[in-house]
C-alpha cells in the first residue's frame, strides 16, 4: 500500500528509488523516469503542495528556491545553450502527479508552442 502518498512523496521518503541528483532541506531533484530530452530532471519541494494552483503566499520563497536550484542544476549539467523549465498544472496543463514539480529540460533545442 502507498498509504495515499503520491509517487513523489514516496521518493522523498525513500520508499521508491530514484536517480537523485540534488537534495537540501527544502527540495529534492531526480531524473525523470521517462525523459523527454537528454537532460530531464524534476525539482520538487519536500512540502506536499499538490499543484501550482494550490500554492500559498507563504510558499513564495520556496518557489523561488526551486527556480534557483533548477538553474544551478542546469549549470552543473552544462546546459550552456539554454534549457526550459516547465510546470504542468492541472488537467489541461498535463499534470499527472499531484505533487508540485518543475521539469528541467535541456540538451536539445526546444520547440514552441508546446503541444
Ligand atoms: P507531469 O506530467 O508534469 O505531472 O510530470 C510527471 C513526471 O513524473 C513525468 O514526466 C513522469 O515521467 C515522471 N515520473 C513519474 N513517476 C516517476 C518516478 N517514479 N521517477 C521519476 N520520474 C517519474
Amino acid at each position: 500500500m502507498s498509504g495515499g502518498k503520491t509517487i513523489f512523496k514516496r521518493i522523498i521518503d525513500r520508499e521508491v528509488p530514484a536517480d537523485i541528483v540534488y537534495e537540501d532541506d527544502q527540495c529534492l531533484a531526480f531524473r525523470d523516469i521517462n525523459p523527454q530530452a537528454p537532460t530531464h530532471i524534476l525539482v520538487i519541494p519536500k512540502k506536499e503542495i499538490p499543484s501550482l494552483a494550490e500554492v500559498q503566499q507563504e510558499d513564495e520563497a520556496l518557489l523561488g528556491h526551486l527556480l534557483v536550484v533548477a538553474n544551478q542544476l542546469a549549470g552543473r549539467c552544462q546546459l550552456a545553450e539554454g534549457y526550459r523549465v516547465v510546470i504542468n498544472c492541472g488537467r489541461h496543463g498535463g499534470q499527472s502527479v499531484d505533487h508540485l514539480h518543475l521539469h528541467l529540460l535541456g540538451g536539445r533545442p526546444m520547440h514552441w508552442p508546446p503541444g
